[in-house]
């Protein structure tokens, strides 16, 4: 299966993965806010599809692959913590997840694509290949999902199959989107990505903005956060199938034994096979020690202005 430098590869939880990335920077992540990670975030993923859309592909394509999967782990991490005391704002402490990855995931995919599993007239069992239209994916719209939102809650918590290690949720969503992975291709799901990384954006919007507020909410604002976010998931660990079987990527020395789990992309960049450790990709440590600095929440914007200004 998939060999990794780190060992015990294979049985790697997501929840172990978010772990070892939120040990390595912790420090800088904790005085970040939720905006900076997530727009971290974004950039990797924007920059994945500008590589991806090159006319040669290159190993940048499994570098930023590697930089967008652990900033979304970050963000994981992040939207999991309890808001640290004055350092963030407000409207921030109300983007937060109510589960773990794992736990978000199966919840949104119970052994079956939402989709078309409430369009089907019979029941499916098992994990079949979702029947949605490949290039059409976005599922249905909130009010058709909030209807039975609860039923796949409900779903989840009664089925005992759902995948234990980063590498089983990887195997699922090759199963459930077979086609989507074939005739989306690398950049098709890419592009995918991005786009449901929009939609991820909107419900962080709508948990601290209303217009009026509909019956079933706030509640039902944090089940759709937690739900889009389960469908980017997919994307990106889809996009990562598309890359460990990308033929353009054969040439490269150990890409593709390098790239085909959740672990080994990100071990590729952020681990040390010779201590076995986590560690930052530059400045090689298992806690980062970089010098980044973040402007604090404390110091007012027009002093870091002026200071700015004083230099130049
Ligand atoms: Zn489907
Ligand atoms: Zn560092």
């Amino acid at each position: 299966m998939h060999a990794g430098s780190g060992g015990n590869a294979q049985r790697t939880s997501l929840e172990d993965i978010v772990a070892a990335v939120a040990g390595v920077y912790e420090r800088l992540d904790r005085q970040r806010s939720i905006w900076d990670v997530w727009l971290h975030f974004n950039h990797h993923l924007g920059s994945l599809a500008i590589e991806v859309g090159r006319d040669a592909l290159s190993e940048t394509v499994l570098h930023e692959f590697a930089d967008a999967a652990m900033w979304l782990l970050t963000f994981v991490w992040k939207a999991s913590q309890e808001p640290a005391a004055g350092a963030e704002a407000e409207p921030e402490s109300l983007v937060r997840l109510s589960a773990t990855l794992s736990d978000i995931l199966w919840r949104a995919f119970p052994g079956v694509c939402p989709a078309c599993h409430f369009r089907s007239e019979t029941a499916i069992e098992g994990a079949p290949p979702c029947t949605c239209a490949p290039s059409k994916p976005r599922y249905f719209d909130s009010e058709v999902w909030f209807a039975h939102s609860e039923e796949l809650v409900m779903r989840a918590d009664s089925g005992e199959d759902m995948p234990g290690s980063a590498d089983a949720w990887q195997e699922f969503f090759e199963t459930l989107f077979k086609d989507r992975l074939e005739l989306r291709g690398l950049a098709g799901l890419v592009d995918d990505a991005l786009a449901q990384a929009a939609q991820v954006g909107d419900a962080m919007i709508r948990m601290y903005t209303y217009v009026g507020l509909e019956a079933g909410h706030p509640a039902g604002r944090q089940r759709r956060l937690e739900f889009e976010l389960a469908f980017l998931v997919a994307d990106v660990l889809l996009a990562l199938s598309a890359i460990s079987q990308s033929s353009a990527l054969d040439g490269l020395t150990g890409a593709r034994g390098n790239a085909h789990g959740l672990v080994e992309a990100l071990q590729s960049r952020y681990f040390d096979a010779a201590s076995g450790t986590w560690i930052c990709h530059k400045c090689r440590l298992p806690a980062c020690a970089c010098r980044v600095q973040i402007v604090p929440s404390t110091l007012a914007a027009n002093d870091v202005r002026d200071q700015w200004n004083a230099r130049s």
